[in-house]
């Protein structure tokens, strides 16, 4: 199925898409000011697919490997997960999938900058232009291979989730009262626990919440919790496998 802004949910279509749907829709209809990342996604000439993904940790936004520029770029989203963090405060499965969007919009923005700089290459009438270009091609791609191909936890994956963290999704929990932000990796801004609730637009844990929930739930708390006695012991979190959301 391919998402048109304005669309309504297809018929016979699962939960998963049903939500995911109707988030996308949210998202279009409440971008950024300066830019809808939605459109910007919907209308670039790469394809971005949404899969489902059980884990409740486990969203993410995923480049395949290093130089693929031109590959299709998957999101794996889960709508019925939240987080609750330590002031109490939390925020809905809907945040976490504007957070994955952001990325993709920044990858896809970085993409579409290396496409101009090479066909200003290929344009440029002297070589010592088109060396010029490529040097500057060089730098951008290294920004961009700084950004997505790096560790989890390296200081060029720190940057791009803190810019994700303070971006699109920041203005989204302002905007409705969910937790803001303002890093990704500091005991004040990384989660307490998950919580299920069931629906991409609540950021409350819903009172129905089955035995299969709950054990996610529970091992996802797991790893919350080493993660956070990671960063209390400001150990370098290059060998921990933190979470990607
Ligand atoms: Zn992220």
């Amino acid at each position: 199925m391919i998402f048109k802004p304005g669309d309504p949910v297809p018929e016979g279509a699962s939960d998963f898409v049903t939500q995911t749907w109707e988030a996308l829709n949210y998202l279009y209809k409440n971008p950024l000011p300066n830019i809808n990342i939605v459109s910007y996604l919907v209308n670039d000439n790469q394809n971005y697919d949404i899969h489902f993904t059980e884990q409740p940790l486990n969203n993410k936004f995923s480049v395949g490997i290093e130089g693929s520029l031109s590959k299709d770029k998957t999101i794996l989203f889960n709508p019925s997960y939240g987080m609750e963090f330590a002031d109490g405060k939390s925020r809905s499965p809907l945040l976490a999938l504007a957070h994955e969007l952001d990325h993709a919009y920044f990858y896809a923005w970085m993409v579409n900058v290396l496409d101009e700089l090479e066909a200003k290459e290929e344009a440029a009438p002297t070589v010592i232009e088109k060396e010029k270009i490529r040097a500057e091609w060089n730098g951008w791609y290294d920004g961009l291979r700084y950004r997505f191909w790096s560790e989890p936890g390296s200081p060029g994956d720190k940057k791009e989730e803190n810019r994700a963290a303070s971006n699109y999704e920041a203005y989204l929990a302002k905007k409705r009262g969910e937790k803001i932000r303002t890093d990704y990796y500091s005991e004040e801004n990384y989660p307490v626990k998950i919580i299920f609730t069931g629906n991409v637009f609540s950021s409350k844990r819903t009172e129905n919440v089955g035995e299969k929930e709950k054990e996610l739930e529970d091992k996802a708390n797991e790893i919350i919790n080493k993660t956070r006695e990671k960063i209390k012991s400001n150990e370098k979190q290059k060998s921990v496998s933190r979470p990607s959301f």
